[in-house]
């Protein structure tokens, strides 16, 4: 889940942040006890160990208040000493200041985040970001020269600032429970306070204020916003429910339309664990030399001959685990084909389906760990019946991924040349009518092939698989 925090959502009584006076032989005394009074001597410390480059403009942003000190934020999250202790790095390691929640690109961004803290004294996170007040700056830090930034700092000596975390899930600080999104909220008589789909932000009579606690943060923007970013919405017909018209930063974050970066996709863990495959065929690159012939429907006939893989359950499990030996992953085409029951379908949605693999990628990451263990597709552990594994062997020269296969295919797609293969655009069934229909067959194949990679974990040279698997993705459309 993403969410967006603006730092005006805390009641702190002095602004959010404030230029620091850092020329070019550090501060100045006056200025210096100021920093200190609102910073800690620590910070202060810890900035003057670090290198200000010149035509960088430092500011001290007010980041976050602990929940136990300063309570939930006026959107309804809340963010523990602990959690902030731990995971304030994060700001350091993938943040950058941005304009507006546009966070996808460090080049876009308009100065460093220096130095992150936790004030012991207040409980805050708390951070120096670098704007790049000169084009010397911006062209040091990779990014844009921050000219609105710095006018608005002069001017008024402030600007509304918002920031942006991915969290693999928040709980409910009423009932515990964990939410991977806004779906997932507590509601009604699961929850003692009536569950945060309808209450966040409520205070009850014990004096508990209603919020989602949020755990492992990884925090990747500071922005830029327009004044009154967060403020609460009224909506027109929607006065009964007006005192819980709390707009949560998960809302907002959708609002602004962020999804997860691709710096934050690079997971650890095993090499097989479903998240990292995910996350890797998203980031991936293709073979340096073009095999993707060795992709292409002249390389790749049909599948004819289909197996019944609907069924769920161990029948899919040893069919996926004989593929896997036989390093054979379908094309979307085919797959569909498998799913479908039906060949033509298959061939007709493919074009429409395939655009939409990355994006379903993507969505598997953002739903977190949990995908991995019910994902249908995961392979047995065991080794499959012999009827299966000889059905696997057939596939294997004209689907397997193994380095052998994939040259071969290319070898022979250079001599035969490449036919496009017909669609009949006409022949537009219920399926191809529904985007949803579409983006949801999109899903179950890119679960498919992460199961499918993931199941690969012996035989094959890693980064040749992964590389392939990328190359598979770009040749389907
Ligand atoms: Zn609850």
């Amino acid at each position: 889940m993403i969410k967006t925090i603006p730092a005006e959502s805390y009641n702190y009584d002095e602004p959010p942040i404030q230029l620091i006076k850092w020329g070019r032989y550090g501060i100045g005394p006056n200025d210096r006890k100021a920093l200190i009074k609102r910073a800690g001597e620590l910070f202060v410390e810890q900035l003057r160990k670090m290198a200000v480059a010149p035509g960088e403009a430092l500011a001290h942003n007010l980041a976050l208040g602990a929940t136990e000190y300063w309570g939930s934020n006026r959107n309804g999250d809340g963010f523990k000493c602990a959690e902030c202790r731990k995971n304030h790095p994060t700001f350091v390691k993938y943040g950058h200041a941005f304009r507006h929640h546009k966070n996808d690109d460090p080049k876009k961004s308009y100065g460093v985040v220096k130095l992150s803290h936790f004030n012991e004294g207040v409980k805050r996170v708390e951070l120096a970001v670098a704007y790049n007040a000169t084009k010397e700056a911006a062209d040091r830090n990779g990014g844009l020269v921050a000219d609105e930034e710095m006018e608005a700092l002069e001017k008024d000596g402030y600007f509304p600032t918002s920031m942006a975390t991915h969290v693999p899930y928040d709980i409910c600080s009423g009932c515990d429970n964990k939410a991977r999104n806004r779906g997932e909220y507590c509601h009604g008589s699961m929850c003692k306070y009536g569950g945060l789909r309808d209450n966040i932000g409520k205070t009850f009579a014990d004096g508990h204020t209603l919020h989602a606690d949020n755990p492992h943060n990884r925090w990747f923007d500071i922005s830029l916003v327009k004044r009154g970013a967060d403020r609460t919405s009224y909506t027109l017909g929607l006065i009964e429910k007006a005192a819980s018209v709390v707009k949560t930063g998960a809302e907002l974050a959708e609002e602004y339309g962020i999804r997860i970066p691709i710096r934050l996709l690079h997971f650890e863990g095993a090499a097989n664990s479903h998240l990292k495959v995910a996350s890797e065929l998203i980031c991936g690159t293709p073979p340096g030399r073009d095999y993707s012939v060795a992709f292409s429907p002249a390389a790749q006939p049909a599948l004819t001959a289909l197996p019944d893989l609907k069924g769920r359950g161990e029948k899919l499990a040893h069919a996926m685990r004989a593929l896997a030996e036989e390093k054979v992953i379908l094309p979307v085409r085919d797959f569909l084909a498998l799913m479908l029951g039906d060949v033509k379908l298959a061939a007709e949605i493919t074009p429409r389906v395939a655009p939409h693999v990355p994006a379903a990628y993507m969505d598997l990451v953002d739903s977190g760990e949990e995908f991995a263990s019910t994902n249908p597709f995961r392979a047995s552990d065991r080794a499959a019946p012999h009827a299966t594994r000889q059905w696997a062997a057939k596939l294997a020269a004209d689907y397997s991924l193994a380095r052998e296969h994939v040259l071969r295919r290319a070898a022979v797609a250079a001599i035969r040349g490449t036919p496009h293969e017909l669609i009949n655009v006409n022949q537009v069934s219920s399926l191809q009518k529904s985007a949803t229909a579409i983006r949801s067959l999109a899903r179950q194949y890119a679960m498919y092939k992460v199961a499918a990679v993931a199941a690969m974990d012996r035989g094959i040279e890693r980064d040749w698989l992964l590389s392939a698997a990328v190359l598979q993705d770009l040749a389907a459309h």
